[in-house]
């Protein structure tokens, strides 16, 4: 009783929903696809998360999986003609971003933006540089936050954009994500309940915290409970609403 009334005074509101890989659970959408991410515009939902690769011949394309669908086709080896002819289970192609961004342009939805660890560093940048660049020729670098599991990649966000960028893979404390400009902690629940006192030192810091992927009731209520910002989920529906009650 204590802790949930302690923990209420340090979140700094209610926490908010992110769909991840959009809101796929939608009939006719799967994850990562353009029907997802038009699923995910709601007002009940702060922001669509998705991945993002780069080709071998320069092409970012939406994909979780370091192998096109179905395939054994390396994304970051192959150009993007390799997999042109993929279809995912609800029929669409792996979206080039570029297609991507011109769904989301009819959205209002904020865009949580993945880019994948890549295996070259120097690839992994040019990953960086060109999303920027195209998020901003569409005009949706403004409506952006970014995340990724390479430290490298949220380096490379933060030195080429004012955007918030997370940190993904866990274990960098508050004091070394503040310490690089990063916006915050973005790490699976399970590291938030080993590390509690983590939250708070991100608020007082002045970052936000967001949890992933939290799909179970006790789950959620731990992350609502304990002032999380940000609950990345495959069921946002159901987060929504345990929020609102
Ligand atoms: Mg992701």
């Amino acid at each position: 009783m204590l802790s949930i009334a302690l923990a209420g005074t340090l979140s700094a509101g209610a926490s908010e929903v992110i769909a991840h890989r959009g809101n796929w659970k939608t009939p006719g959408a799967y994850q990562n696809t353009i029907a997802a991410l038009v699923a995910s515009d709601s007002t009940a939902y702060y922001g669509s998360e998705f991945d993002v690769w780069l080709t071998a011949d320069n092409q970012l394309v939406v994909h979780h999986d370091d192998k096109a669908y179905g395939t054994d086709v390396m994304i970051q080896d192959a150009a993007r003609a390799d997999f042109a002819d993929v279809r995912l289970p609800n029929g669409e192609a792996i979206p080039s971003l570029a297609n991507f961004l011109a769904a989301a342009q009819k959205t209002r939805v904020k865009l949580i933006f993945e880019l994948k660890p890549h295996r070259d560093a120097a690839r992994e940048r040019e990953a960086v540089s060109r999303s920027i660049e195209l998020l901003k020729r569409y005009g949706l670098l403004e409506r952006t936050e970014f995340i990724t599991f390479s430290k490298n990649a949220l380096l490379e966000f933060i030195r080429l954009s004012d955007r918030p960028a997370y940190y993904l893979n866990g274990e960098m404390t508050p004091a070394e994500l503040k310490e690089v400009g990063a916006a915050g902690a973005d790490y699976h629940h399970s590291v938030f309940k080993a590390h509690p006192e983590w939250i708070e030192e991100c608020h007082k810091l002045g970052m936000k915290v967001n949890a992933w992927t939290v799909d179970k009731d006790e789950d959620i209520r731990w992350c609502i409970d304990n002032g999380v910002d940000f609950i990345t989920t495959n069921v946002p529906f159901k987060v929504r609403e345990m929020i609102d009650k």
